[in-house]
């Protein structure tokens, strides 16, 4: 196939899988394409859901691409005369590494429901039976991550990659095909969600009435703070990279007793910044007036995640470790995360 339709079928693809919240939210997730020594990788900070009508897509060199690994180079730099000023996923060496035409990447609400849980090796190994499939455990996005892919590639082909806090990857020779196994591993790892009442939109809007909160735009989001599992699960730690980049560790409380303007500068005089989003238990979320969309997705993800998770579950949170290398990795990046919509994509 030409590189242009090639392309034109990448674009295609991602744009779907970027418009379901259940495998994409906001800047999360890439996809890739290899056509001779060039592999067309999504650039950092695009979304997914707009590859029909933006270019998302750059090209860097394969073999740059995976010298730059052996020599533990971060960034990959883009092909000669690509013409942008966008740069390369942080991802792109995993996707280089992987040997298949297409890789996807996603953020699959039902993988990380799993993916989060300590006690959950045995039911990967059943749901998943029959895959070329692997687990590997967390590592920092970027280099760290693509060296534990490079060395379980080395030993077997795999097609599937369950990320432990994080997500999954896929591998195959189609567009199609990538779509498909996505879809067949997140099936096999459904998870009905329990329900929850509706937030409570009155109570939320005087809460944050004259602050500098308001409502949030997806009702979906209000779950994680009025499901009391939902809301310890949120509240007791970061369960993978983006909930840290975009939301901080954690989630704070804001107690129905509280002022919201008494905890705002509480905050301040701890020296924290305001959080992007407050949980306020049994009635709602409510976000920064100034929160991107990006991080507004993150929260809806935190929802359709930890409604997913049973109240058995033996969850593993990230170190303070792994949130202090993500929340320094690029200072810059977490410093403009309300307008810039960056992430560990
Ligand atoms: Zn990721």
């Amino acid at each position: 196939m030409q590189q242009h339709a090639l392309l034109h079928e990448l674009s295609r693809m991602s744009a779907r899988v970027g418009r379901n919240i259940l495998l994409v939210q906001g800047a999360g997730g890439n996809s890739s394409i290899k056509h001779g020594d060039l592999l067309w990788v999504k650039a950092s900070g695009t979304w997914l859901a707009d590859a029909e009508h933006k270019d998302i897509f750059v090209p860097v060199s394969l073999g740059m691409a995976r010298a730059a690994l052996a020599q533990g180079d971060e960034r990959v730099p883009l092909a000669s005369g690509a013409g942008t000023t966008l740069r390369a996923s942080i991802e792109t060496s995993l996707h280089a590494l992987m040997p298949h035409p297409v890789v996807l990447h996603v953020h699959s609400v039902n993988t990380i429901a799993w993916a989060v849980r300590a006690d959950a090796r045995e039911e990967f190994a059943r749901r998943l039976d029959g895959l070329a499939w692997r687990w590997l455990d967390y590592h920092h996005p970027g280099l760290p991550l693509a060296k534990v892919v490079n060395d379980a590639l080395a030993k077997d082909r795999l097609d599937v990659l369950v990320l432990g806090n994080h997500g999954l990857v896929v591998g195959a020779e189609t567009c199609a095909g990538a779509e498909a196994m996505v879809d067949e591993v997140e099936s096999r790892l459904a998870l009905a969600p329990r329900s929850t009442i509706p937030a409570d939109i009155d109570a939320l809007r005087s809460i944050s009435a004259g602050t500098a909160y308001r409502l949030p735009k997806d009702p979906q989001c209000h779950s994680v703070a009025i499901d009391p599992f939902s809301r310890a699960i949120a509240t007791s730690g970061s369960l993978y990279p983006d909930h840290v980049v975009f939301l901080g560790p954690g989630l704070p409380v804001l107690e129905q007793s509280e002022d919201l303007r008494a905890l705002a500068s509480r905050m301040q005089a701890d020296g924290l910044p305001q959080p992007v989003a407050l949980l306020v238990p049994g009635l709602g979320c409510i976000v920064r007036k100034d929160a991107s969309d990006g991080a507004e997705a993150m929260l809806s993800c935190l929802a359709l995640v930890t409604c997913r998770l049973p109240l058995t579950a033996q969850v593993r949170y990230l170190t303070q470790e792994n949130e202090s290398a993500l929340l320094n990795w690029d200072a810059e990046r977490y410093r403009q995360q309300l307008t810039a919509d960056r992430g560990p994509d």
